[in-house]
């Protein structure tokens, strides 16, 4: 039976996962979660990496995708992946793994999810003999892993901006270096938000966005996040769990993920937050509560350089008791204020289910040190602060760390570290001598909005 779909806020109309996959955000500004929670009701014992992709992604997908339509695309999809296993777990200690989300084309986490992303949408427009067009905002990751997957598909242009000078090199030529011709990479003279609120003014005007049929894929898209909940049930049931992840966090959505898992029968313990200085997260549990927006503080984690974990929304909904009226009135106040405090039984609720701790830029550096001379390899900076919550926390029973980045795309961090060059995989071993296309403009509306016109039309 099909599943519908919820909005956080509760003012949108009910919607099938089809909708829920092209539209990203809800019509009321909320977030979309299923009305319930679906059971997993497949044995995953044994399954390759992309049998259980399929498995546990196909109860969100009844009446679009059917299970075997998904083990078709996930094949086809994590086959390009670099390791065997897909998402191999190392041991580091006798109870504790890192699990390796470093083996997609663009080296991040973010592909795992990514990459089956664009065989959904392009299974789906060819289906309804449409069209859309892709925009986002990225500070680095994402746009590359957004690009890579939708890179020379039939039924979608993709438009990315990032912050020009601030995303890091390697980050940056994964996304230029793409000569597909439906892939616009356009650098803003601005920062990231300036990005965000350009993509933001892009979608509320009515007349462009029907005019070109934008779709958006930041990490607010549920299917990112149900596409995510692979590899959780993948390492729990390879060390026969119940299992605790320590997730290094930015904007909540691969952690949630793991929730998600949790909520559909994978055997999970605890999920436990990393954050780097940019901590609204770790200072929410640590102060009872309360959630104060703040400046961002650049580190030598940028991906996790966020202040607003927009998916925090998904289980504040959660832990509220699905009360859409309380989420409106907490992200009101967040919106006049930029803080709000939840009550006694919402804060029960998450302590019950997440951790959170933050680690500061010397700890990092300490810990991709101590990482390297205990023989465990180089790891990047995110999940070096991932690592050193771990050793910091002493949690109990199987616990897996996850590594979403591959060290080579942080070179800085590693040189800051007094630490070897890390060097590129094979796939991506000439990255520094590829051509780049990019078109650099001012943070105007007009401008950029004329620039896509003029590109895709
Ligand atoms: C995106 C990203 C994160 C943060 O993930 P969220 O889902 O935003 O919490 C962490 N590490 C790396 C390397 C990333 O690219």
């Amino acid at each position: 039976m099909a599943l519908s779909y919820i909005s956080t806020r509760g003012e949108a109309p009910e919607a099938s996962f089809e909708e829920v996959l092209l539209a990203g955000l809800a019509p009321d500004g909320g977030l979309y979660l299923p009305s319930s929670w679906p059971a997993l009701d497949e044995d995953l014992r044994g399954l390759s990496y992309a049998d259980t992709a399929a498995a546990v992604l196909a109860p969100f997908t009844a009446g679009c995708f059917t299970r075997a339509e998904l083990a078709a695309m996930a094949h086809a999809t994590y086959a390009a992946f670099d390791h065997p296993a897909t998402a191999p777990l190392r041991q580091l200690a006798p109870d504790h793994w890192l699990l390796e989300l470093t083996h997609g084309p663009t080296l991040a986490f973010k592909d795992y999810a990514m990459q089956l992303l664009g065989r959904l949408f392009e299974a789906l427009l060819e289906r309804r003999g449409e069209r859309v067009t892709i925009i986002g905002a990225t500070s680095g990751d994402t746009g590359a892993a957004a690009v890579a997957a939708f890179a020379g598909l039939a039924a979608v242009d993709i438009a990315i901006l990032h912050p020009l000078d601030r995303v890091s090199e390697v980050q940056r030529r994964q996304m230029t270096t793409c000569t597909a011709p439906n892939v616009l990479n356009i650098a803003i003279e601005g920062t990231f938000d300036d990005c965000q609120d350009l993509v933001k003014a892009m979608f509320n005007d009515r007349d462009f966005n029907n005019e070109l049929r934008l779709s958006g894929i930041n990490s607010i898209n549920w299917a990112r996040i149900a596409a995510q909940t692979g590899y959780y049930a993948y390492a729990a049931r390879r060390l026969a769990g119940p299992v605790s992840f320590v997730v290094p966090s930015g904007n909540f959505g691969n952690v949630f993920a793991g929730y998600v898992a949790k909520a559909i029968g994978v055997a999970i313990d605890r999920l436990v937050i990393a954050t780097n200085l940019n901590d609204i997260l770790a200072r929410f549990f640590r102060d009872g509560g309360v959630y104060i927006g703040d400046t961002v503080t650049p580190t030598m984690s940028p991906s996790m350089d966020i202040q607003v974990a927009s998916n925090f929304e998904r289980a504040l909904f959660e832990a509220a008791g699905r009360d859409a009226t309380q989420v409106c009135r907490w992200m009101d106040r967040f919106g006049q204020s930029r803080r709000f405090e939840v009550d006694a039984s919402t804060l029960a609720a998450l302590v019950g289910q997440f951790a959170a701790q933050r680690v500061d830029e010397t700890a990092t550096r300490a810990r991709l040190r101590r990482t390297f001379e205990l023989g465990q390899g180089q790891v990047d900076p995110h999940t070096a602060v991932g690592l050193d919550v771990a050793a910091a926390l002493d949690l109990e029973g199987p616990v897996v760390t996850l590594a979403t980045a591959h060290p080579a795309k942080f070179p800085d961090a590693a040189r800051a570290a007094g630490l070897p060059m890390p060097a590129l995989p094979p796939a991506l071993a000439d990255l520094y001598e590829r051509e780049e296309r990019y078109t650099r403009l001012p943070p105007d509306l007009d401008a950029v909005q004329a620039h896509l016109r003029q590109s895709f039309r």
